[in-house]
């Protein structure tokens, strides 16, 4: 009976070894999404650490206030805590969704993937514009 040997190719163990190495250490810094603190009490969503989120992701609150209530489409109020007070029961999952989802789409830059930018509102469109590559995105309004 045949010994059965296990032969990897050069790149097969180069591929090995650097799928151990922690995503983390390769080329850039990984921008970690901030993650909703959501509590659900009688028929509200709150979002405990909101305004942090809209620091982290160096984003007005009001802005990102506007965006959940478009895309929940309920009244949303942001309180003296900084915690966001929406109409409805919404899971984490649901809000969370929509933070990464607002992140790729008006933080991230989407030439270079920096997340250090600024959003501008011109008339009915955004302007995202990079502050490390000098890219400027245009994008829909809300
Ligand atoms: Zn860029």
């Amino acid at each position: 009976m045949a010994k059965k040997v296990i032969e990897y190719s050069y790149e097969e163990l180069l591929d090995r070894a650097y799928s151990r190495i922690p995503k983390k250490a390769i080329g850039k810094e990984t921008f970690e999404i901030p993650r909703a603190e959501v509590l659900l009490v009688g028929g509200k969503t709150i979002i405990r650490n909101f305004t942090s989120i809209a620091d982290i992701l160096n984003r007005d609150p009001k802005l990102l206030m506007r965006y959940f209530v478009k895309e929940l489409a309920v009244p949303g109020t942001i309180d003296e805590s900084g915690a966001l007070i929406l109409q409805g029961r919404f899971s984490s999952t649901i809000i969370n969704t929509l933070i990464n989802r607002f992140v790729k789409t008006y933080v991230i830059c989407p030439t270079c993937g920096s997340r250090f930018t600024v959003l501008e509102k011109i008339g009915k469109v955004f302007k995202l514009k990079c502050l490390a590559c000098g890219a400027e995105t245009t994008l829909k309004a809300f």
